[in-house]
């Protein structure tokens, strides 16, 4: 299986409710590394920017408020299949669909203040990565 990368956001919502730690638990818990961290208060551009392929979506102006509304911590995740992995740690997007015992199904209160954001495939996790870690601070260990 091949050794991945992928960007994981905690969003406003769950670092307002001090479960950063419970959701770093699951990632080391499922064999994924942290390997790159930190907290950012993304700006109205920064949050713009991240989320472009949703700029035509109903949805947008409310995602980047709440994307901006406090801060966000940062995340590179390493492993087998991180990608995949981390994707199946966080849920389904609507907490109401997603499994029991996934991070959005224990910590999210809607489809949009959902807990977490994790890349979608390679080329976005490459990507979103890139947003805001220069190689230099990943640590691969
Ligand atoms: N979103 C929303 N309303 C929707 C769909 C999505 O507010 O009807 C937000 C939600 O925060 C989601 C983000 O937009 O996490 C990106 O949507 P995507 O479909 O990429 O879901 P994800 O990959 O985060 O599960």
């Amino acid at each position: 299986m091949a050794i991945e990368r992928t960007l994981s956001i905690i969003k406003p919502d769950a670092v307002a409710k001090n479960v950063i730690g419970q959701i770093y638990s699951r990632f080391e818990s499922s064999g994924l590394k942290i390997i790159a961290a930190r907290m950012i208060h993304l700006s109205q551009s920064d949050a713009e920017q991240f989320y472009a392929v949703h700029r035509e979506r109903p949805f947008f102006n409310d995602l980047v408020k709440f994307m901006t509304s406090g801060p966000v911590m940062v995340q590179v995740l390493e492993g087998e299949e991180a990608i995949k992995k981390n994707r199946d740690l966080m849920g389904a997007t609507d907490p109401r669909k997603a499994e029991t015992g996934t991070i959005r199904a224990d910590f999210a209160d809607s489809i949009d203040a959902n807990a977490v954001h994790g890349s979608d495939a390679l080329e976005t996790a490459i990507v979103e990565i890139a947003c805001f870690f220069p190689t230099l601070n990943i640590y691969s260990r």
